[in-house]
């Protein structure tokens, strides 16, 4: 990549001041009258060019993380492997980045790479051009000076942006091998902005995807969440599966997409949460990513469920040995901090009670805390095709629109003329494992087609 510095006047570009959120400005303009360089970089101006709204901003300067903390009196220095500054307004961060240079002599200290190439300490602190050239695409290391309101541009990130390409800078190999975390941001930017990638950038992600094994868990679900929560999540996770990447983030997820036991259903369910994520971004309206988790590992945990059961567990037991399981092997590939993994098993164990209602159990269910995320659950089964929980779906749709007594009504009349949801006869409880998922599916169909009579 030819190196090449442009000033884009602030006549030829689009960003202007009053698209920059006021936290940014705060930091740029004291950064400047301080006497340091400063520059909005990154998402920032990429999506102000392209007439989007930014996610964040961010922000490169020639001061050093300890002035940058000695100027605002609400900073963090955080990151060891990349140290970085964090001013705080609240719940917006504005990040700040020290200009980075390269490593060529410098102690490990400060600059340090494993044996494959992957760069494990970047503290080294450089020029302009030289941070320029250490990000990772070119739409990426545009500059907005917040002197002359101008943009520096030094990879021909300017031209890149209007042909809608994605291209990495310098050798692509090297870059993907010092960081393979830029394998996932260029399929998630590639999704959102519907960029082509450059040839190399692209096929060298088939040939590298493997490294991305080697990449801590942590922050590896930090870009799970990026990639399935931002908006794009869809067509991120079809790219994901083009480039053969998603199978290493969630194997388990893979191998039931292939697998023929579940009527293609493991796909259907992912593809229809990620287009209700994907809308509900888009309306404003938030997003837990416990949900979704819960979505991608529910087939999985079936396979588990399965497993259990053949080995003697009841039913309920089975499913949550499975649920623990399948959340400890996936752990393996991305971290699910607790309070995410607690969520995913609450809405597992919420399926059988939302599937066998009980006259003392239904207002129960009703009045838990995690019972719309269960319910949306169950509604989502039944969308992919699972089978007959239409009326029962009805059912808890319906119950959520009347007054107590109502309610009560309803649940009570679940008591009458009734089999009993969930109880087995001891002939069906010695069946094997399988025969045993069929019972219970029988059962459901038997519940509700009552749930429907009863309605
Ligand atoms: P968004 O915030 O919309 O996800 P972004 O491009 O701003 O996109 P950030 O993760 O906020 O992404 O990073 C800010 C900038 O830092 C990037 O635009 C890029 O210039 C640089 N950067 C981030 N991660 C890397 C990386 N792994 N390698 C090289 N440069 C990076
Ligand atoms: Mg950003």
């Amino acid at each position: 990549m030819k190196i090449k510095k442009q000033i884009i006047s602030r006549k030829e570009h689009s960003v202007a001041r009053d698209d920059i959120s006021n936290n940014a400005l705060k930091v740029l303009y004291r950064l400047k009258d301080a006497g340091f360089q400063a520059y909005l970089v990154g998402g920032g101006v990429r999506d102000l060019l392209l007439g989007q709204k930014p996610k964040d901003f961010d922000i490169a300067t020639d001061a050093h993380p300890d002035e940058v903390k000695s100027l605002f009196r609400n900073c963090r220095l955080i990151g060891r492997r990349f140290r970085l500054a964090h001013i705080l307004y609240g719940r917006d961060v504005i990040e700040v980045a020290t200009f980075r240079g390269p490593h060529e002599g410098k102690s490990p200290n400060h600059a340090d790479q494993n044996e494959e190439g992957r760069i494990t300490r970047d503290n080294v602190y450089g020029s302009l051009e030289e941070d320029a050239i250490r990000r990772d695409f070119s739409i990426n290391a545009l500059y907005y000076n917040i002197r002359d309101d101008s943009i520096v541009d030094f990879t021909g990130g300017m031209a890149d942006l209007n042909n809608k390409m994605l291209c990495m800078i310098g050798d692509v190999e090297t870059r993907y091998r010092e960081d393979p975390v830029r394998m996932l941001r260029a399929v998630r930017f590639a999704a959102k902005l519907d960029f082509q990638m450059d040839q190399k950038t692209n096929d060298l992600i088939m040939d590298l995807g493997y490294l991305l094994e080697d990449i801590p868990v942590a922050r590896l679900f930090d870009e799970t969440i990026k990639l399935f929560q931002g908006g794009y999540g869809l067509r991120c996770f079809q790219l994901l599966r083009e480039y053969h990447l998603f199978e290493l983030l969630f194997p388990m997820t893979e191998a039931s997409i292939n697998s023929s036991e579940h009527e293609g259903r493991t796909l259907k369910l992912i593809e229809q949460a990620l287009r209700n994520t994907d809308e509900r971004i888009a309306t404003g309206k938030s997003v837990n990513p416990a949900f979704f988790l819960a979505v991608l590992l529910w087939y999985p945990m079936h396979e588990h469920k399965n497993h259990f059961i053949e080995h003697g567990e009841h039913e309920m037991e089975a499913l949550l040995s499975a649920g623990r399981e399948v959340i400890i092997r996936q752990q393996a590939h991305t971290s699910i901090p607790k309070r995410f993994s607690l969520m995913m098993r609450e809405i597992w164990h919420m399926q059988p009670q939302l599937q066998h209602p009980t006259r003392k159990r239904a207002m129960r269910t009703l009045s838990n805390k995690r019972f719309r995320a269960g319910y949306d659950f169950l509604l989502l089964r039944n969308k992919v095709g699972e089978t007959e929980l239409e009326s029962l779906c009805e059912w808890w749709t319906a119950i959520q629109t009347k007054n107590k007594l109502d309610q009560e009504r309803m649940c009570d009349a679940l008591g009458k003329g009734q089999k009993k949801p969930g109880r087995r006869s001891k002939r069906r409880r010695s069946k094997t494992g399988s025969q045993m998922s069929h019972a219970a599916s029988n059962e459901t169909n038997h519940t509700a087609t009552s749930l429907a009579n009863s309605e």
